[in-house]
């Protein structure tokens, strides 16, 4: 039995929430679901989008699976994803993009993993006016944080039978921050002489993965650029209803869906819960629970292709539950 902290987040995020509790029980992991609230749904009960009892409960059980929530633009909050990332320092973005067969989208073969810098970067939270009419931001990248997350790119690399990792950087212009990272990427690549090892300035990069993303595997970057190009990623294999995240540390992990709230969406039973699924299958992996992850995973592709059962944006009538109560079934055979 795993203790999981549950947050249902904003928005669409209890329908999705619901939809892929369904799909876990049908594959039959025993589950013991902490559940506490953060978002904007936090604030009218604990006065704050990010109340004490949710790092607490995700320090203790080091696992979790989260909706989208809701960050109100100039509300002075600040980002609860960002903070939360920062308070368990979930240094490791990880984003998989994969084409199911079935989707209407650009190409049929990709299979990309963005490896994104979840701690500093223009995310640190460092900025500030400079009189009325001009602002700072400023951009943090350190060695320490460079090595981990290039690191964990190889580590993820030879755990999954990948060929390839590409480090994504600006160094042609950025030459201390970027320039740093591209250094310490060069670094860690010598310790994996089984791993091939490039790198590619951002914008040829953007511009590389909507014309030849085939020749790419595992991508690593500083945050900003990470943030970019999986979004970039997401499109490529059908939009953001499709492609899971993980947030991982050395001591705790969160699993969410990339998208976000979708606030014009909720309540209406429409939107696509793939995303939050594919995150719940991640977590299962990391759990060791992977034969169920396998059956979630395959039963789902099997749902897609043959497109009957799915939501709207996948080219069905289904609603959400309904999609969720179909791929259960599925999964219980
Ligand atoms: P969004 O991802 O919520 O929605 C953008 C569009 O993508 C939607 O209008 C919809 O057309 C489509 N979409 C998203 N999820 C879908 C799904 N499951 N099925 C089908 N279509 C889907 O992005 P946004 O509108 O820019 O942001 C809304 C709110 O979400 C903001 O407050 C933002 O801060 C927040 N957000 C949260 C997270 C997170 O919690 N990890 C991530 C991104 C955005």
């Amino acid at each position: 039995m795993h203790t999981i902290t549950l947050i249902r987040g904003d928005g669409i995020g209890p329908e999705i929430t619901d939809a892929t509790l369904t799909v876990i029980e049908a594959a039959g992991v025993k589950i013991k679901w902490e559940e506490v609230s953060a978002g904007e749904g936090a604030i009218a009960k604990h006065g704050t989008p990010l109340p004490e009892e949710v790092i607490v409960s995700l320090k203790k059980n080091k696992v979790g699976l989260k909706g989208p929530l809701t960050t109100p633009i100039g509300s002075g909050f600040r980002s609860i994803n960002v903070a939360l990332r920062m308070e368990l320092d979930l240094y490791a973005n990880l984003r998989p993009s994969k084409t199911f067969p079935g989707v209407r989208s650009l190409y049929k073969d990709i299979d990309l993993v963005v490896v994104r810098e979840n701690t500093e970067d223009l995310y640190s939270g460092v900025e500030h006016m400079v009189g009325h009419d001009a602002a700072e931001s400023i951009k943090i990248i350190t060695r320490k944080a460079s090595e981990r997350i290039v690191r964990f790119a190889f580590d993820y690399a030879l755990k999954n039978n990948r060929n390839k990792v590409t480090a994504v950087h600006k160094a042609n212009i950025l030459k201390l921050s970027d320039g740093l990272f591209l250094e310490t990427a060069r670094a860690v690549a010598e310790k994996y002489p089984q791993i091939e090892f490039e790198d590619r300035i951002v914008d040829n990069m953007a511009m590389q993965l909507v014309q030849k993303p085939q020749l790419y595997d595992v991508l690593v970057m500083p945050n900003l650029y990470g943030d970019i190009l999986s979004d970039l990623c997401a499109g490529l294999v059908g939009g953001l209803g499709l492609v899971p995240g993980a947030n991982i540390g050395d001591e705790a992990a969160l699993f969410e869906p990339v998208h976000g709230s979708a606030p014009k969406y909720t309540g209406q039973n429409r939107v696509n819960p793939s995303a939050m699924i594919m995150a719940a299958v991640l977590m299962l992996g990391y759990l060791g629970e992977t034969e169920a992850a396998a059956r979630i995973e395959e039963a789902l592709a099997a749902l897609i292709k043959e497109g009957k059962d799915v939501t709207v944006d996948l080219g069905g009538v289904a609603g959400t539950a309904e999609m969720a109560a179909a791929l259960a079934k599925r999964i219980r055979g």
